[in-house]
């Protein structure tokens, strides 16, 4: 039996009858679970008015009356998590424990959205001239559409969503198409906290969705998270139509492991952020860059570990990596273990052989990956896989590594392994990387902080959340205020001045 997934507009499921509809599967078992309602422009066109309508009233509610809101949806996103991170099992193939996690990341964002009386405080300035003020203020842009990939079904639209909101916007979410029931699950959440009807709205569909998005004068930012092909359109696409858009966009993230360094400690990582979610996160880690004088042994610490590695369905008590998102994805990650073999990269582990447990032979898995000797032109170095396949790369130092880093058209995230701080200081410093880390595998910011990547990961001048997210889902307006003592006045043509 499949179960209909459908829009949510106004706090209240779409009651029509969709043209058309796409599958949704089981990851694990290759079982087709769900149909999904596809939106056509006409819809998407109801969905903003409904959330410009709603805009009025919120942005002009007291920050008194929206933080409040913001602590009830933070304890309820708190007590359904376990039913969410369920549905992200059943849609997306994680495990149930890193379902939790996404969840528990994107509830750091809502308690950093629950500060919106300090973090949108603006400055004053009094007697600026003689009895005159000036301060600025920020305000809503209106409606915010929030566009997402699959591979974080409920923490990517967190990254946005608590923050426009309590910045004072109505918000329209488009979800990927593969696993979109947690957002409908939240959305039910933020009505159960007290939003008023239209603030969320969530509609699901594919490019004719997104570009309605686009199109739609009423919309007034785009939050775009995906592939680099879209982000680039979606960015360019938004901008023409005048809307303010942030577009993060793929990766190839590096891992640069030195000589001194401890190389335990870095095997973990490499299996952690290499593996973790079957590689298909935007900062997981698919290239390491090992230092020819311990590559040997770094390469036999990596596969040593692989072997404890289970693979399975993601409610099973033990499995720490689920399938692959679709069958599609499956045959594409494949694709290019066979082409780095055909390329002569060395086949450390080939995950294609191997079992899973849970799920069925028609389940979406491949098992860890690892390529040895990797060079830069192969196309397993060159593009993102986002599948289990970890490549090493042996370079002769620092500096070799730091260039390969930098050539790369990506620039979301990296890590450098080592217990030398003068290294480390100037990896930091020069390379070109949007996020950072020293001895971290994965150096996801925290909510306070903002997330983004440079170059070919990011189209667009603001991150996600943090004080970057503040600044874009308000405007800022200056005012300058004079309370006139009736004696004051008369008529003066001139420039203002400071006198
Ligand atoms: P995707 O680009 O296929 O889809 C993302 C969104 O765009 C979905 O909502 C989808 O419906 C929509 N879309 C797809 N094709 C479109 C088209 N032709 N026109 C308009 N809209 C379209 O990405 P995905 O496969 O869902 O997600 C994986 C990608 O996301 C990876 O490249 C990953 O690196 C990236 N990602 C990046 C970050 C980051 O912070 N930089 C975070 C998570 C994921």
């Amino acid at each position: 039996m499949t179960t209909r997934i459908t829009h949510l507009i106004g706090n209240k499921p779409w009651d029509g009858v969709a043209d058309r509809t796409s599958e949704i599967y089981n990851p694990a078992t290759g079982e087709v679970t769900g149909a999904l309602d596809l939106a056509d422009k006409q819809l998407v066109d109801e969905v903003v008015e409904t959330a410009a309508t709603a805009a009025k009233e919120w942005g002009r509610l007291s920050i008194a009356k929206r933080t409040k809101i913001l602590f009830r949806f933070r304890e309820l996103l708190d007590a359904h998590k376990e039913d969410i991170a369920r549905t992200i099992v059943a849609e997306h193939g994680k495990t149930f424990a890193d379902a939790v996690g996404e969840i528990n990341r994107g509830l750091e964002v809502v308690e950093f959205a629950c500060g919106i009386g300090s973090i949108t405080q603006g400055g004053f300035n009094e007697n600026v001239s003689t009895e005159v003020d000036a301060y600025s203020l920020r305000q809503p842009l209106g409606v915010a559409a929030v566009i997402s990939p699959f591979n974080f079904p409920a923490m990517v639209p967190l990254w946005f969503v608590p923050v426009a909101i309590a910045t004072g916007n109505a918000v329209v979410i488009k979800p990927s198409e593969k696993d979109p029931t947690a957002v409908n699950q939240i959305a039910e959440l933020w009505s159960e906290a007290g939003l008023p009807d239209g603030v969320i709205n969530v509609v699901h569909g594919d490019k004719e969705a997104v570009d309605a998005l686009l199109d739609n004068p009423k919309v007034a930012s785009v939050s775009f998270v995906g592939s680099t092909p879209i982000a680039r359109y979606v960015y360019e696409r938004g901008v023409q139509a005048g809307k303010r858009v942030q577009a993060l966009g793929g990766a190839k993230n590096h891992m640069l492991v030195l000589p001194d360094a401890d190389l335990d400690l870095a095997a973990d990582a490499a299996v952690n952020a290499g593996f973790g979610a079957a590689g298909e996160r935007c900062m997981a880690i698919s290239a390491v860059l090992a230092v020819d004088a311990i590559a040997d042994e770094l390469v036999g610490k990596i596969t040593e570990r692989m072997a404890r590695l289970t693979t399975g369905e993601g409610n099973q008590d033990g499995v720490d990596m689920g399938p692959l998102v679709t069958k599609d994805h499956l045959d594409k990650v494949t694709g290019y273990v066979a082409a780095g073999e055909a390329a002569g990269a060395e086949l450390v582990v080939d995950g294609r052989n191997g079992e899973w447990v849970g799920g069925s032979s028609d389940g979406f898995f491949l098992l860890p990956t690892l390529f040895d000797k990797v060079t830069p032109e192969m196309s397993i170095y060159r593009d993102e896989i986002f599948g289990p396949v970890l490549s090493v790369l042996r370079v002769p130092g620092f500096d070799a590594a730091l260039q390969l880093i930098n050539d790369n058209p990506f620039g979301n995230g990296t890590t450098i392994f080592t217990n030398d701080g003068g290294a480390a200081r100037r990896f930091q410093s020069e390379v070109q990387v949007g996020m950072v880390g020293i001895n971290v595998p994965i150096p996801t910011p925290m909510a306070y902080h903002s997330f983004g990547g440079w170059k070919s990961s990011l189209f667009g001048d603001t991150h996600a959340h943090g004080m970057h997210g503040v600044h874009f889902f308000t405007k800022t307006k200056a005012v300058t205020a004079r309370w006139l003592d009736p004696s004051h006045g008369g008529l003066n043509l001139g420039f203002p001045q400071n006198d």
